[in-house]
């Protein structure tokens, strides 16, 4: 049976190219970086090279840093957890301003802090599921905010928030700003030099690198303080022996993504618009956020009667595999508390179901996809009006 992957806000294949380069690294060129052996100082020239491959990926200069660490949750939990120690336990800035729609690798963690003392506002988002420079203008006050946090793509609905605005509003209140860029590396330009933010997290297995690395921008002059303590790795900000296979492929993968958006915008936002008007024509079927403000590769639709666990069973069966939520937090049904920020209507948030393509995505997988939903639908919509 063919089988289709359209999961991939959730994690995607390993681009090869990207495995073969990092393959040297286990048994050939295997030495601890920090030796000074042969064996370890083999190792720097292909980490430098994944340095400036990851810096030209989103635009940062020579002086800033990017912290090479285990995984986006955990680029997150450093942000937060730094500005807690160094500024909200120390100062008056007690607030931190993040929106509802954030991963739980944010929320989570602010629940957290706010245990602690923290002050944390879950902005909302406008009808159209974005989060506006008025919505943050109505919580940004210069005396108590520390930090704003805003997703820069959302995982279930790919609705891109304006970062360059919210970014530029919260560096004139004498805030910081942090973005979780996972869902956007890959799909739309990122650029630190356009976007002032402060902080930047990202994670190689979003844009086809492997999963367990990830990044975190830090702007030159910013503090942070270490989430691990331990050796003088990443000049003491991120303690643990650096993952030299992981490091030089997410290198690679982010100049392969970076290089490839001209063809994501183009002829994977084509092939995402052809499933979706192929959606569209059925009845009963609602798409969450128009399509322009959303990154390329994604769909949440809502099938009407039909409840989304229940369709993906059915799609999975007929080798098609797509999402109800964020597959890594699914058992909170993260996509029903993205509904809800949006206040659509609690039977639609049952019925959602999202496809996420990549630039491995073809059309003939899209083409067999159709037939499948087309069919799918239809069956099980006979099943709920029969019984
Ligand atoms: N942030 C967003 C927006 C995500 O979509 C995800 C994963 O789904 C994460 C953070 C967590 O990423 P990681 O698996 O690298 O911890």
């Amino acid at each position: 049976m063919k089988q289709v992957y359209l999961d991939n806000n959730a994690t995607t294949i390993v681009d090869p190219l990207v495995k073969q380069a990092m393959d040297p690294f286990f048994c050939q060129m295997f030495g601890n970086p920090n030796s000074l052996h042969r064996f370890g100082t083999e190792t720097h020239p292909e980490m430098a090279l994944a340095l400036d491959r990851l810096y030209a990926g989103i635009g940062a200069g020579d002086d800033d840093d990017i912290l090479i660490n285990g995984c986006a949750t955990e680029g997150n939990n450093t942000v937060l957890k730094s500005v807690f120690w160094d500024i909200i336990s120390r100062t008056e800035k007690k607030r931190i301003i993040t929106t509802q729609i954030e991963h739980p690798a944010v929320l989570h963690t602010c629940q957290f802090l706010e245990e602690k003392g923290a002050e944390v506002v879950y902005l909302p988002v406008n009808d159209e599921g974005i989060v506006t420079p008025e919505i943050l203008r109505a919580e940004l006050d210069p005396e108590k905010t520390a930090l704003v946090s805003i997703m820069w793509a959302n995982n279930e609905t790919g609705l891109i928030n304006p970062l360059k605005e919210l970014a530029e509003m919260t560096k004139a209140a004498g805030a910081l700003f942090h973005s979780d860029a996972v869902q956007a590396i890959g799909k739309i330009p990122v650029n630190v030099q356009d976007v002032p933010v402060d902080f930047l997290t990202f994670s190689a297995h979003k844009f086809h690198g492997p999963k367990g690395i990830g990044g975190l921008y830090i702007r030159s002059g910013v503090e942070l303080v270490p989430l691990l303590h331990g050796g003088e790795q990443m000049g003491g900000l991120r303690a643990g022996t650096i993952n030299v296979a992981f490091m030089v492929a997410m290198g690679l993968a982010m100049e392969i993504a970076v290089d490839a958006l001209e063809y994501e915008d183009r002829e994977v936002r084509r092939l995402r618009d052809k499933l979706e008007d192929a959606l569209l024509a059925l009845p009963d079927v609602d798409i969450i956020g128009k399509r322009e403000l959303r990154t390329p590769n994604t769909i949440l639709a809502s099938f009407k009667g039909i409840e989304g666990e229940a369709f993906l069973w059915d799609l999975n069966t007929k080798g098609v595999a797509a999402s109800t939520g964020s597959a890594c937090s699914s058992e909170d049904l993260q996509a029903d508390a993205t509904f809800q920020a949006m206040n659509v209507d609690a039977d639609l948030a049952h019925t959602g179901v999202r496809f996420s393509l990549s630039r491995f995505t073809t059309e003939d997988e899209i083409d067999y996809t159709i037939g499948v939903i087309k069919e799918t639908v239809t069956r099980l919509r006979t099943i709920s009006s029969t019984y």
